[in-house]
């Protein structure tokens, strides 16, 4: 039985005060669940405090990227290690907007996934089409081209305990979402691919769905059987807003 995942990517916003009060929020607003597991992605600059604030509650922390560096002359960069060692459990890797705004290849991605696996990060792996590729009849086959990067580079089994998260590119920050059908037609096809290889794997790994997932339209999403999460960006920085997600997701784990 695959659990819920509901993770928060706050992007480039907040600050110390900010933050503070957003996971105190989180914290005392929702409870540890055997159905409903809670993550927040913060900036780099504020995940040592975040997790140290996240303690041994319910809710715990990842980051928004990471290097496929172990260690060395790589300026700027964050290695995995360093992101366990400050408490750091998750890691996103090909978010959208990294692929975009700064160029990371799909085998960049895959690096970045077999790196933040090896050491002991769970990856998220983010995949999803533009609107342009959506109108051309294409998601498929780019969902396709971008999760079969990582498994050839990978294994089918680095999917025993990993994430995986469909964020329709032109859903994401636009206020507009796939509809329940579109994104579960999208979900069904991500595992399928992935039960072609191991139908074990592909059983137990959850699938999010990211693009203005909100309180209002989480309880659609969630009722779809391949939809087992989300990946929140905006929803995400009001603890009301975000809990109302985690809420949704309590109900439909328990109907
Ligand atoms: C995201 O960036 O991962 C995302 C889904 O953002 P939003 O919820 O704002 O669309």
């Amino acid at each position: 039985m695959r659990k819920f995942l509901v993770a928060g990517n706050w992007k480039m916003n907040g600050d110390t005060a900010r933050n503070r009060e957003l996971v105190a929020g989180i914290i005392a607003g929702s409870k540890p669940s055997e159905t409903v597991e809670v993550l927040v992605c913060p900036p780099f600059p504020y995940l040592a405090a975040v997790a140290e604030q996240a303690g041994d509650s319910h809710v715990m922390v990842g980051s928004q990227n990471v290097s496929e560096h172990e260690s060395g002359a790589y300026t700027g960069e964050t290695a995995p290690a360093m992101l366990r060692d400050v408490g750091c459990t998750y890691a996103i890797v090909g978010h959208s907007e990294r692929r975009t705004l700064y160029g990371e290849t799909d085998d960049q991605v895959a690096a970045k996934y077999r790196a933040a696996l090896d050491a002991g990060l769970t990856p998220i792996l983010c995949i999803g089409e533009t609107l342009e590729e959506r109108e051309a009849m294409q998601t498929e086959s780019v969902c396709s081209r971008q999760l079969s990067a990582v498994v050839a580079a990978t294994g089918i089994e680095a999917f025993a305990s990993a994430v995986i998260a469909y964020e329709p590119v032109w859903a994401i920050g636009t206020g507009l979402t796939a509809t329940p059908e579109q994104a579960q037609d999208v979900h069904l096809h991500i595992r399928s691919m992935l039960s072609a290889e191991n139908a074990e794997v592909a059983a137990g790994v959850q699938i999010l769905y990211g693009g203005s997932m909100k309180g209002e339209n989480a309880p659609g999403l969630l009722t779809m059987p391949d939809i087992d999460g989300g990946l929140i960006g905006g929803a995400s920085l009001k603890s009301a807003d975000f809990l109302a997600i985690v809420e949704a997701a309590v109900e439909v784990a328990g109907s």
